[in-house]
């Protein structure tokens, strides 16, 4: 590594907290070094409070570009000078670029696209689907938006009604009015609208976080019957690996359970593309990362 890095090295950032958990430094480092590309990805601790700075700090130091994460990455916008189609529809930036350290900020959402080539990976054909999800926060809208956006026949989301539900409410507005998919939204205390809504789809999403720690001993399906072989199983959580939601349905009978592995590594190479212009060595990447 150290021999790699010199005064002409370009520097990637990911602004987050907590961050230092992410495996985004270690993916990003080793497609680097494996291609051969003069650029480091460092982890910064960065708050809502540190944020105007750290952006400042990218266009002084001229960092080429930065990931971001919870709990910056809709209070990023205002700092930016442009955002891409798709984080304008998401209202939301997980990557930003700064095309040869000139200053000019350009945001990107790459969740949604991420979490659409997970399941194309594992031969998931999305397009005039009935697709049940739960969540609708940063990352569940992301993907809401971006399964409309490819084809998705009706999005039934079901979300507490906790502080993100009016969000939800604008998501379900933008996908009516701006693609030809058919959402809807329901409180998902109504249980019995919510196992109907399964029971007609071919794919669950379940993009709230349960399962991943604190709420590592939550799984929104409980009810076996709602399982059914033919039933895809998407959870984007990928730590740990088998949620309490995927163990309880390959216990009941699901032929497909999918967790957020594939999706945490297709949005870092997408992402990935948007900094250097090269493609990631995704196999080599998952063969390093993921092996169990
Ligand atoms: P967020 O806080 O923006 O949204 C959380 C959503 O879950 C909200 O809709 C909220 O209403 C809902 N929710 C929270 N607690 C709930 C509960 N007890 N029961 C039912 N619903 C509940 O969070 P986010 O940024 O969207 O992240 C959600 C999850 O997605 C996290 O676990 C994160 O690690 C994961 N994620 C994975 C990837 C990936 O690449 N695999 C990428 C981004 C986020």
């Amino acid at each position: 590594m150290t021999e790699r890095l010199d005064g002409h090295t370009l520097l990637i950032g990911l602004m987050a907290t907590p961050i230092r958990h992410s495996l985004s430094p270690t993916m990003h480092n080793e497609a680097f070094a494996k291609l051969g590309l003069d650029y480091a990805y460092l982890a910064f601790e960065v708050g809502n409070k540190e944020l105007a700075d750290a952006v400042q700090g990218l266009r002084a130091l001229g960092i080429r570009g930065s990931n971001v994460s919870m709990p910056n990455k809709q209070a990023i916008i205002p700092y930016l000078d442009e955002l891409s189609p798709a984080a304008e529809l998401v209202g939301a930036v997980n990557t930003v670029t700064n095309l040869d350290g000139k200053g000019h900020l350009v945001g990107h959402v790459t969740d949604g696209t991420g979490a659409m080539r997970a399941l194309k990976e594992e031969d998931v054909e999305i397009k005039n689907q009935i697709v049940t999800m739960t969540g609708a926060g940063g990352a569940g809208t992301a993907i809401a938006i971006q399964a409309a956006l490819d084809g998705v026949k009706e999005l039934r989301i079901f979300n507490i009604k906790d502080q993100q539900f009016k969000a939800a409410e604008e998501t379900v507005e933008k996908i009516n009015s701006k693609t030809d998919c058919k959402a809807t939204l329901t409180d998902l205390s109504d249980q019995g609208a919510f196992k109907q809504s399964i029971s007609e789809s071919s794919i669950y999403i379940d993009a709230t976080g349960c399962g991943m720690k604190p709420l590592e001993d939550v799984s929104l399906i409980t009810d076996p019957e709602v399982i059914r072989p033919d039933l895809v199983i998407f959870d984007v959580v990928y730590i740990p690996k088998e949620t309490k939601l995927l163990k309880f349905a390959k216990e009941n009978g699901a032929k497909k359970t999918i967790n957020g592995l594939g999706m945490m590594l297709y949005q870092g190479a997408e992402a990935f593309k948007l900094f250097t212009g090269e493609e990631m060595p995704v196999d080599y990447i998952k063969e390093l990362l993921f092996k169990d």
